[in-house]
């Protein structure tokens, strides 16, 4: 154990992941409302989440419901990525959204046009809990008359206090199953998604830590792009998944709450 300070004055930004850190399923982590009030007095909060289904205006609003002191500019989702991403690197782009409401709302946003699947440049895949036949046969018609595959994150599974629901993974593997891999995944692990975050956060990857629940994605992301990481025991990973993966964060705490109390390990 070392002093509360002496692990939070070595950064000048938190990354957070939602699900597992703040939230599990629709109820606040206990102490998580005051341990994220205690990391923004020392420092610049950011949102990281792969979930793809809500825009970071939505995703704000559900962790204000909650209690949770949070604005739009705050969140990075990986709707947010994949579209931010496109703009940045091509441009507007006619897209073709296989996912909910919150990717179309942000690709939207950023200026790309929502257009029928055989005349969409870009396929764009995130979770969708409506998936069906049709909507993947409209996604082959788009990829067959040259639209491009982008996929906002690759996870398997999504947590839900009933258990594990098929994650935007489902999604991908099902177009990957049709012959196209996705040319680019934006969300964690990426390091596209990292970067972005580091610029909303307006911070350097040395004076920032991520913290997560998930080693493949929140950890092992978070170091390739050169950011500490604090690995927290609320969601899917156990402290012996450590050894196991190989992934092994700066420092692992029971929770968000004694993380910001400066209860961490060295693992
Ligand atoms: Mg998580």
């Amino acid at each position: 154990m070392l002093p509360m300070n002496t692990i939070l004055e070595r950064y000048t930004a938190f990354i957070l992941d939602v699900d597992g850190v703040l939230v599990k399923g629709s109820e606040p982590i206990p102490g998580a409302r005051e341990a994220l009030r205690r990391l923004k007095e020392h420092g610049r909060v950011v949102l990281l989440t792969n979930n793809s289904t809500r825009s970071r205006d939505q995703t704000a609003r559900r962790l204000s419901r909650l209690g949770f002191d949070v604005s739009p500019e705050e969140v990075v989702t990986s709707s947010y990525v994949a579209a931010r991403y496109l703009r940045e690197e091509l441009g507007p782009r006619k897209v073709w959204v296989i996912g909910e409401a919150g990717l179309s709302e942000e690709l939207a946003a950023a200026g790309h046009p929502l257009v029928p699947p055989e005349d969409a440049e870009w396929i764009v895949a995130g979770m969708d809990r409506n998936l069906t036949y049709e909507k993947l046969a409209q996604a082959l018609t788009g990829l067959l008359s040259g639209a491009r595959f982008l996929a906002t994150n690759r996870d398997a599974t999504f947590p839900t206090p009933e258990g594990l629901l098929p994650g935007a993974g489902a999604v991908v593997g099902a177009i990957e199953g049709m012959g196209f891999p996705p040319e680019q995944v934006v969300g964690k692990p990426s390091a596209i998604a990292f970067r972005i975050a580091m610029e909303v956060a307006e911070a350097e990857p040395e004076r920032a830590l991520m913290v997560g629940d998930r080693l493949e994605t929140d950890v092992l992301g978070a170091q390739r792009a050169g950011l500490a990481t604090a690995l927290v025991l609320t969601g899917v990973s156990r402290l012996e998944d450590v050894r196991r993966l190989g992934i092994v964060p700066s420092w692992v705490a029971e929770d968000l709450p004694a993380l910001a109390r400066g209860h961490a390990s060295v693992p």
